[in-house]
């Protein structure tokens, strides 16, 4: 059977694509960590996250970028969100004291997540980080708790509009109810604003939906409250792979270009535009009525707020997996590698992490021979696939190789990592240049 196989070339930066030359450097790694590992590059987050900084700067809008920190675990964002004045977006106390272990201070922590507990209510309170209240019950914990411990700030997440079937976020009534009990309690709760987080990666539903929450910011400040900002949550998109690789991808999708014929209801927009601090650019942007989104905040005197996991993290990391051998079963290949499929969360959704992995070949010269393969785990589950799509490879890999997989700092490095089979987790390393030398070392 002739099938067409394209390859879904990942947009790289150059210190990945100088990593990825680097034969000599991967398989020096790969010979101490024994396993898989992870390549991560700080400065590339530090361009990120400055980006986004510089477009609210240049809009004069105040404001503050929380790096959504569930995207990925590694400490070295941290440092950078440290050292650059930014902020971070938590959801538990490990990821909490995680930020402060890293320099960033608790009036530059925001916490989000359903239910809060109480612990982290409190450590909150005591450090004086911005909880994002979610439900009327979890607004009566916190009272009780900062009646003991200080005042907490607070901003008030909403149930969008436009997606009330989401699970987070207050219902109208609740809202109205939150309002007169932190109007009962103002010198308990200092009521910050209001915050809203969407799915998806549309521009008009947010810069919308962040006019609303500027009215209500009018409507809080004129009762007396600080109500000093909105939060538009995260959201920001990505572009893996050039438009063209993936309207051709989407073309010529049909299930013989998978291993067992798979099929997927959903991938994620490989491609998207804009993407990042254009996206923010775009949303401030935004003509709502008479005014910008830009100039509407500043008129009001609303500061903003935003959250981004995955933008920050765009072509900040790439994984690899050392290939433990290769069989040849049908008119494709399989590639099993050492790891799991687990480090790719798209899998985990039932979905792929589309861009090419690329081989970098070890060892002697083989001949050029191309094959057609897919990639497995080294666990003992069918279903333990790390790219179903069947991959054009320059030679046939073998036992020695290294496979590399593009732009995974985004949630498809450590998010639902686990130690099944009792496996280690694969560390991070990060990259680094010193006096023209690419030297490395372990994130703690
Ligand atoms: C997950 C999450 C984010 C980050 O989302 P990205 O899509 O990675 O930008 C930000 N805020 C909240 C509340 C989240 O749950």
């Amino acid at each position: 059977m002739e099938i067409t196989i394209n390859a879904i070339r990942a947009i790289e930066r150059d210190w990945a694509l100088a990593a990825r030359a680097n034969s000599t450097l991967l398989e020096q790694i790969a010979r101490v960590v024994n396993g898989p590992f992870h390549l991560i590059h700080p400065p590339t987050f530090a361009d990120n996250l400055s980006n986004f900084q510089n477009v609210l700067r240049q809009r004069g809008v105040p404001g503050n970028v929380y790096f959504g920190k569930k995207a990925n675990k590694a400490g070295a964002w941290l440092r950078e969100v440290s050292r650059l004045e930014g902020a971070v977006d938590v959801a538990s106390i490990p990821e909490f004291v995680h930020a402060l272990a890293n320099g960033v201070r608790g009036d530059n922590i925001g916490v989000t997540g359903a239910a809060k507990s109480d612990d982290l209510l409190w450590l909150s309170v005591r450090h004086g980080a911005l909880v994002a209240i979610d439900a009327l019950d979890e607004l009566e914990r916190s009272l009780a708790i900062a009646r003991e411990n200080g005042p907490l700030r607070i901003l008030l997440r909403i149930l969008p509009p436009n997606a009330p079937n989401s699970r987070f976020g207050l219902s109208p009534q609740d809202l109205a109810a939150a309002l007169t009990l932190c109007g009962d309690n103002r010198d308990l709760i200092v009521m910050d604003g209001f915050s809203f987080h969407l799915d998806g990666y549309a521009v008009l539903p947010r810069a919308e939906l962040a006019a609303l929450l500027i009215d209500k910011c009018t409507e809080a400040k004129a009762a007396g409250f600080p109500c000093r900002g909105i939060s538009i949550g995260g959201g920001f998109a990505c572009a893996y792979i050039e438009e063209a690789d993936w309207l051709a991808f989407k073309e010529a999708l049909s299930p013989d270009q998978f291993h067992a014929a798979k099929s997927f209801s959903h991938f994620y927009p490989y491609y998207q535009s804009p993407t990042g601090a254009s996206m923010l650019d775009a949303i401030l942007q935004t003509t709502l009525g008479n005014a910008t989104l830009a100039e509407k905040l500043i008129a009001a005197g609303v500061e903003l707020y935003l959250e981004p996991g995955r933008a920050l993290l765009d072509g900040a990391g790439m994984t690899v997996f050392p290939v433990q051998g290769f069989k040849q079963n049908d008119e494709h290949g399989i590639v099993t590698v050492a790891g799991l499929s687990m480090s790719l969360s798209e899998q985990w959704k039932n979905s792929e992490f589309l861009p090419t992995p690329h081989l970098v070949q070890c060892g002697p010269e083989r001949p050029q021979t191309p094959v057609h393969a897919v990639i497995g785990g080294s666990s003992c589950m069918e279903y333990d696939v790390l790219t179903w799509r069947k991959i054009a490879f320059p030679a046939r890999p073998r036992h020695g190789d290294l496979l590399v997989y593009p732009n995974t700092a985004g949630y498809q490095m450590d998010k639902n990592e686990s130690e099944f089979h009792q496996l280690p987790l694969p560390p991070k390393i990060i990259l680094s240049r010193h006096g023209g030398e690419t030297t490395w070392r372990i994130d703690e």
